[in-house]
């Protein structure tokens, strides 16, 4: 016991010094920015932000007793004191604001690695995080995007500097690894800390599922571009579009008739064996057009909507509609396609006007 006491006391006694070098600091702060600029680039879409965290930088701050940073006078002359560490830390707190408060050099080294040798004075320059991400030029499946391309001049970036908060707005070139095409060009707006993707040179593509038929194809692809633009109500508008046209078609249904009505009617056409435990499409239909109706732009209501959208797809990829309404069929007459493929479903022509309606 004598033994654990004595080791105790002399921890307590003798702590041990944390010395905080300013470039670690430097580092650890170019680290965060670009993580989190690859958090914007690859997973955000236009006009969403990411903001810079701190904590890292200012819990090593709180646990520094040695630097090599120079104490600005009078603190200087308490270096020996008891408040020296209070002085330190709190000249390594200003160093840190000064080099936020500088304009942020973005740097490509993936196509001109000389470039991370070019440093503006009085700049703070951050290395250019590569990005997994989808290429409009190509097929590859998310190839890597350098930062910059080869033959690239000054990288771009303009300073407002007139208002309250000097707001800094950069292009930032990225060339797919894979094509090598034509590079994509992101405009990337800093306020403070704040880091927003306020434009790109091609259109933010994505994977629109092969299940999806070719018919409703488009609807399902506007629901996403509008969603991915900010837009919930109109993404959750063409989500509804697409299951109520995708309905109509396979019915054939003419004039006017209800979700109810529709979602009613296509639920006969399902395989007896069609999971009942997933929600229907008229009760999709139904979720999402309560979601119109009160004008609720619910983000989490897309996001189910469309999974479950996507889920009922797939299913019917296993399980293909029993029969389907073709043109001039009467729908008491529908005749049972038992062997008819999920292509052949999807690929049903827009029926003429002479059929009957439900
Ligand atoms: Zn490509």
């Amino acid at each position: 016991m004598t033994t654990i006491r004595t080791r105790r006391t002399q921890s307590r006694q003798a702590p041990k010094p944390v010395r905080v070098e300013v470039a670690t600091l430097a580092k650890l702060i170019e680290q965060e920015i670009s993580k989190k600029l690859l958090e914007l680039l690859e997973r955000k879409h236009l006009y969403q932000t990411v903001a810079i965290d701190l904590t890292a930088v200012n819990n090593l701050i709180h646990t520094a007793t040695e630097s090599d940073i120079k104490i600005p006078p009078p603190a200087a002359g308490l270096l020996m004191h008891l408040t020296s560490r209070v002085a330190l830390q709190k000249a390594l707190r200003e160093y840190v604001e000064d080099l936020l408060d500088r304009d942020w050099q973005f740097e490509s080294t993936g196509a001109e690695p000389h470039r991370a040798h070019i440093k503006k004075q009085g700049n703070f320059p951050v290395t250019l995080p590569t990005l997994k991400i989808h290429c409009n030029k190509c097929d590859s499946i998310l190839p890597p995007h350098n930062p910059g391309y080869p033959g690239q001049s000054e990288p771009i970036s303009i300073v407002l500097e007139e208002w309250k908060q000097s707001v800094q707005l950069v292009l930032l070139p990225y060339h797919c690894q894979s094509c090598k095409l034509e590079p994509l060009v992101f405009v990337v707006k800093r306020t403070g800390l704040k880091l927003q993707l306020v434009g790109r040179s091609q259109f933010e593509s994505f994977d629109v599922p092969k299940f999806i038929p070719k018919e409703e194809r488009e609807h399902y692809s506007d629901a996403m571009i509008a969603f991915q633009a900010g837009r919930v109500l109109a993404g959750l508008f063409f989500l509804r579009t697409m299951i109520e046209q995708y309905m109509r078609r396979v019915l054939n249904a003419k004039g006017r008739m209800t979700g109810d009505e529709l979602g009613d009617a296509y639920a006969k056409l399902l395989d007896d064996e069609f999971p009942k435990r997933f929600i229907s499409l008229k009760g999709i239909y139904s979720q999402v057009s309560e979601k119109l109706h009160a004008a609720d732009a619910d983000v989490n209501q897309f996001t189910a909507s469309r999974e479950d959208i996507v889920r009922h797809f797939e299913l019917l990829k296993t399980l293909p509609l029993k029969s389907i309404v073709a043109e001039n069929q009467s729908p008491v007459a529908l005749s049972p396609l038992l062997s008819q493929s999920a292509s052949q479903i999807q690929d049903v022509s827009t029926p003429d006007t002479s059929s009957k309606r439900l």
